[in-house]
This record gives C-alpha cells, structure tokens and sequence, in this order.
C-alpha cells in the first residue's frame, strides 16, 4: 500500500523567503496561570530544541474578556529581551485586528498603531509574519492592503497573512495587495475538517499560500473527547497510532500534515514535553485509506 509523502524538512512560508519547521508552536495559552517569563522561556527553548522554528502569538492573547490584552507578546517580549540571541533563532508571527471592546478594526489608523505597539511589547524591530486576525467587515480591502504595504515597505513586517478570512475576503485583500499573501490561519483539526471541502485549502494551494492550522487538536478535545464524534474521531485516529507506538495527538498533528496543501499545525500545548513529542508528527505517514477513515468519522458519514 503507498503511503502519502512526509513533509519536507522545512517548508517556504508562501512565496516569501522565510522558511520554517513543517510545525509551528502557537502562544495563545502562553500567559495564563500566572507564568513567569523563566517559564515562558523554557517552552521557547521546548519548542526551538524540538526543531519548530515558527512562533504564532497575536496582540490579544493573554486577553480574558476584561483584561490582559498584550500580554502573551509582552511575555515573550520579556523572554526575548533576557535572551536576544533567541530572536534569530525563530520565525516570529504575530497578529492583530481584534479590538476588545469592538469585534475588529482594520483602519489604517488603527492597525499602523496595533502594529507598533506590537513591536514595541515583542521588543522586536520586525515581525516575520503579520496576520490579520479576523476580517473587518467594514474595512475597505483596498485600504487594508494599502497599510499592509506600507508597514512592508517600511521594514515593519517581512510577510503577510490572514486567519479566519472566507475565500472571497482572502481573494478581495490578495488583489489590492502589492505583493503575495504568505499564509492563512484557519481552524483544522480532525474535528474541525471544514476547510477540506469549502474551498479554502483549494484557494491556498491556488494562490501559494501556506495554511497555518489553528487549535489542531480541537483545543485539547482529540486528547480528552467529550462527545460520541469526538470518541469516534480519537478511535480513528488510534487505530492508525496503536500499532505504530505513537500517541493519538502526534497522529493528528501528522494526518493534518499530510494534507497536499502543506498545512502547517500550530501545537498549542504548553507543556514542554508534549511540545517536542509533537515534532515527531514530521515522521508518521498515512495511508489514504487511514487518513479517510478519520475524514469519514468526523464527517459521521460515509464519502458519496
Ligand atoms: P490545540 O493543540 O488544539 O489545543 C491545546 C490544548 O490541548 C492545550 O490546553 C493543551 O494543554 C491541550 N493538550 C495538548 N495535548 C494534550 C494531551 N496529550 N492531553 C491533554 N491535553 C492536551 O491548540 P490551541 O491551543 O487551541 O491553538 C493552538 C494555537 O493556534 C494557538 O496557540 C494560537 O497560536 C493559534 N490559534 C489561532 C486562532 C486564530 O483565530 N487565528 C484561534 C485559536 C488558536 P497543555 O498545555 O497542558 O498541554
């Protein structure tokens, strides 16, 4: 039986120049309980010793519904400031675009602003990756493009990407823009299998876009399911992980991998060895006849 291809050692991010690990390690989680910049850096290490080289945070992490927006960025910031030499070590992503109290804003005004100050809290000269985090529905995509362009071409950013963009909102921002999208963050999960069949994936391997896979274990579900598709998703997954000594989690790291589009999941867990345990998803192959078999439990039905 063929098996489906492994990922490349290093993957480019789009068509940009910047290249990076097949999985990326994501800091959402990164400043709740209390944690200390020390432990903020022992999963930077984590991560960068396990081979990840793409760090995704964005300006509102750390946010809970009242307070602490910024704070994800600022630990890292911290993190980066007792240790500089990390900085080259990472492809550093970030995002921005979800103004509490407001759903989103994305005026020139105040994404210019949300980008500097993210630069000033990851005390960073540039950030690699800037994503716009959710679209704003009343934001011109002409302008967006225009204050993208202009934070490229004043060195602010090396490369853009979306998160949460529908396929014409992606398309409307990619034909303003003056140089190619690099990236677009959707959730995939095997319990969040949407994209497989909506078109997004189709659109980024279309347009060369890497896609960047957020909450890919369903935010924990793949590893504690709750409900009857939950289980009979995770009971997919380990009839392909049993017999390879693997866990279910690096089995859905690797089946999300093996998609054709060169998908990219962001590990979300902050815990140091759970996070070098998932860069091993990088050598598990799939059959087909595995990989859907875990599609059709998600689905809860059968393929036409
Ligand atoms: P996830 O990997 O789906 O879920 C992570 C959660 O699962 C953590 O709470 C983790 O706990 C838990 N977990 C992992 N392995 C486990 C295991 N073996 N047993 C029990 N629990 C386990 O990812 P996520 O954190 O939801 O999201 C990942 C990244 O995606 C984020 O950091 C962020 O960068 C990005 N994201 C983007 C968006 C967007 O709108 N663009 C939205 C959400 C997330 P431990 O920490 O204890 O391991």
């Amino acid at each position: 039986m063929s098996l489906l291809p492994l990922p490349p050692v290093s993957r480019a991010l789009g068509t940009s120049s910047l290249t990076v690990s097949p999985l990326a390690w994501g800091m959402w989680r990164l400043a709740e309980n209390g944690r200390t910049a020390t432990e903020a850096a022992t999963l930077v290490h984590a991560a960068l010793e396990a081979g990840i080289t793409l760090l995704d945070t964005a300006d509102i992490y750390g946010f809970d519904g009242h307070a602490g927006f910024g704070d994800a960025e600022a630990l890292l910031g911290d993190v980066l400031r007792a240790e500089p030499a990390l900085r080259d070590r990472m492809v550093l992503a970030s995002k921005g675009g979800i103004l509490p109290p407001l759903p989103y804003d994305q005026s020139t005004a105040y994404l210019n602003a949300a980008i500097e100050a993210s630069l000033k809290r990851l005390r960073v000269d540039c950030i690699d990756l800037w994503q716009i985090h959710r679209p704003d529905i009343l934001a011109h995509p002409h302008e967006v493009a225009r204050t993208l362009d202009s934070a490229v071409a004043a060195g602010k950013i090396r490369a853009l990407g979306v998160s949460n963009f529908t396929i014409h909102q992606t398309a409307a921002l990619q034909h303003f823009l003056g140089q190619p999208l690099a990236t677009t963050q959707p959730e995939i999960s095997p319990l969040r299998i949407a994209c497989f069949e909506n078109g997004e994936l189709d659109q980024a391997m279309m347009l060369g876009l890497t896609p960047l896979a957020w909450s890919p274990l369903g935010g924990g579900r793949i590893a504690m399911p709750e409900t009857a598709r939950d289980k009979a998703v995770a009971a997919a997954l380990d009839a392909v992980a049993a017999p390879l000594g693997i866990s279910r989690t690096v089995a859905a790291y690797s089946w999300v991998i093996a998609h054709p589009a060169g998908i990219i999941p962001i590990v979300g867990s902050q815990n140091a060895a759970r996070i070098a345990e998932a860069a091993t998803a990088t050598t598990v192959q799939w059959s087909r006849t595995d990989w859907y078999a875990v599609l059709v439990a998600a689905r809860g039905e059968k393929l036409p």
